[in-house]
């Protein structure tokens, strides 16, 4: 969401406008409003529109807690999981002949190379911290050397 900005009749300053701007709202004395959860940006509201929406304000956000509690959870899942040694999932390269070249990461930033199935690869969801270790589970898994992550995949794993 943008900022929507005015300028102030009094002053002639750019000021920060009602973002529930209709007919009647001021401009000015505008006071941002802030996520409780931290998850989504701030917004600007007039005094009138900050009483109309105090009562709505937590039940907006209600998706916001429900967002950054999952985005806490998965980030000390992650955390976890590096600190055992392991490396997680960072990108996946495209696939050609149903094969799938997967780049996994460790604390320490160093990159493994894999290649799977496509059909094992999406039997992880896209949002989970996947590791190597996960994908063994679920499929066959070949671990490539750097230079042939990008070299074309001739054989069938
Ligand atoms: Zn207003
Ligand atoms: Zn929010």
């Amino acid at each position: 969401m943008g900022f929507i900005t005015t300028i102030n009749p009094r002053t002639g300053r750019e000021v920060y406008a009602c973002e529930f701007s209709k007919e009647g709202c001021q401009t000015v004395n505008c006071k941002a409003l802030k996520c409780p959860y931290g998850y989504c940006q701030r917004y600007y509201a007039c005094p009138n529109c900050q009483k109309k929406v105090k009562g709505e304000f937590k039940k907006a956000h209600a998706t916001c807690k429900v967002s950054i509690d999952a985005y806490n959870k998965k980030e000390a899942e992650k955390l976890e999981i590096l600190e055992k040694g392991l490396s997680i999932r960072t990108a996946a390269l495209s696939h050609e002949n149903g094969v799938v070249r997967v780049v996994f990461r460790d604390k320490d930033g160093k990159e493994n190379y894999t290649h799977m199935m496509k059909e094992t690869y999406d039997a992880i969801p896209l949002g989970a911290n996947a590791t190597i270790e996960d994908y063994e589970k679920v499929g066959h898994v070949k671990w490539v050397s750097c230079e042939d992550i990008y070299k074309p995949i001739a054989l069938h794993l």
